[in-house]
């Protein structure tokens, strides 16, 4: 018999991961079933409000005897109830089995959870109707990441191994040899990917929480993630590690839509037009775009951090095609910028004063008349259009790895410009081909 497992919100700020949980019944459970592949991490809407860090949710599936079934869900409930961080408010736990094949419902539902959002009567509704069993702890919201994981159709799939500390040091400073990830990244990058930050010349496989992950390798290539695994020192003991197959950095999350389409919650491609001049708020970058069907504002937010350069640098009547997701910020719907991609720009003039026509000195600007600073010519103040080169190419900027969301595709992988680039073809204002 086929068991899928979901489990999600298990964790909190605080501490734990569900990663973590994910991986220790893994382990457990395939002394008791047969594991059919690696367990998964799904990544769901990077847009809802309810999620601790990127909105991740486990699944695994089992080909287990009838007699080994309920041990396998009493042993998954145990521990979801058991390290759960289940002091915090927000942490909301849900388990949810499925025997059998994944319903084409279930399919579509998980689609949604990436999407849109879902309330968990609407999880509870097609749990019931497929037939799966699910459980909750306090809300139970979890349960919508729970069933959502099962049902994900990876067809575009990277890896992540997680490597795991032991408890007593929870909470602690993360010892890793900060050069042996230098020197596996140029090895394997860009194979895998995320390891470094060259540009700060920082190390990013390690997180910040006080979470039980001591790092995490992505990567495309399962091979050379469990080699660059090898090479990373670690300064302090590994409890145990694990490789997911997850949907991050899929792009899975952007679909393309016209910017009166756009609502909270959605991830979405949009082609159109700089409206007027950017402005800044705070250390916050926005500017506003708008297609044949409305009008968006756009945000670079100041964790962005470089990538606001490239956005200060455009112009009102600019076409570019924007990627991101669609939040309410100050009331304002707004377009949380991801990666953007210039496709015409208008020429930049600069008006400047004209040479002197009786000596070639310069000019000086005297309220509406010029006055030569040589030889004292007066005349007129008639300025000269130049164009000048613009600072932006032709190419897709994104923003850097710290700040982008676990499902966005970072340009350095193969079809990291496919989901903006197949807006290339679309006239501004018209429905996207269907790819
Ligand atoms: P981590 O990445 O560290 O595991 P997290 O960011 O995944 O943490 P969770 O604690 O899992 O955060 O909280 C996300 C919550 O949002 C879960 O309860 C999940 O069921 C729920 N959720 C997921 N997708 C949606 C959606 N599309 N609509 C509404 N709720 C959702």
């Amino acid at each position: 018999m086929r068991i899928h497992i979901g489990i999600d919100d298990t964790d909190s700020p605080e501490g734990m991961c569900t990663t973590y949980i994910g991986a220790l019944l893994y382990r457990e459970i395939s002394r008791m079933a047969e594991p059919l592949g690696l367990p998964r991490l799904i990544r769901l809407n990077p847009n809802v409000p309810y999620k601790t860090r990127g909105n991740g949710a486990v699944a695994m599936t089992f080909e287990a005897s009838e007699d080994a079934l309920q041990e396998i869900k009493d042993l998954v409930l145990k521990k979801v109830g058991e390290l759960s961080d289940l002091s915090h408010e927000n942490t909301n736990p849900g388990v949810a089995f499925l025997r059998g094949d994944v319903p084409g419902e279930l399919r579509e539902f998980s689609l949604k959870a990436l999407r849109e959002h879902v309330s968990i009567g609407e999880a509870e509704e097609v749990a019931e109707r497929i037939g799966a069993e699910v459980f909750r702890f306090k809300l139970g919201r979890g349960i919508i990441g729970a069933l959502a994981s099962i049902g994900y159709p990876l067809r575009r799939f990277t890896y992540e191994l997680l490597v795991y500390r032991k408890p007593e040091n929870w909470g602690t400073r993360r010892r890793v040899n900060m050069e042996s990830v230098f020197r596996a990244d140029r090895w394997s990058y860009p194979f895998t990917y995320d390891n470094v930050d060259p540009h700060e010349g920082t190390v990013l496989i390690t997180p910040h929480g006080k979470d039980p992950v001591l790092a995490g390798i992505r990567g495309i290539d399962r091979g050379r993630v469990l080699r660059t695994f090898e090479m990373v020192e670690f300064e302090e003991e590994v409890a145990f590690h694990q490789l997911y197959v997850t949907n991050q950095n899929t792009d899975d999350h952007l679909t393309p839509k016209k910017i009166r389409e756009l609502k909270p919650y959605d991830s979405a491609v949009v082609r159109g037009r700089v409206v007027a001049p950017y402005w800044e708020r705070g250390r916050h970058v926005f500017f506003e775009l708008e297609d044949g069907t409305g009008r968006i504002r756009v945000a670079a937010f100041e964790p962005t951090k470089k990538f606001r350069n490239h956005v200060r640098k455009l112009l009102p009547g600019d076409e570019i095609i924007a990627a991101g997701g669609v939040k309410e910020h100050l009331g304002v719907l707004t377009l949380n910028l991801e990666k953007f991609y210039p496709v015409r720009l208008v020429p930049e003039v600069r008006y400047e004063k004209p040479k002197c026509p009786k000596c070639g000195g310069t000019m000086k600007s005297k309220g509406d008349y010029l006055k030569c600073k040589r030889c004292g010519y007066k005349m007129p103040k008639k300025l000269i259009p130049v164009e000048v080169p613009r600072k932006l190419e032709r190419k897709i900027y994104e923003v850097p790895p710290d700040a982008r969301k676990h499902l966005s595709r970072p340009l350095v992988l193969p079809g990291g410009e496919d989901a903006l680039l197949s807006l290339l073809d679309v006239e501004e204002g018209k429905d996207p081909t269907p790819s």
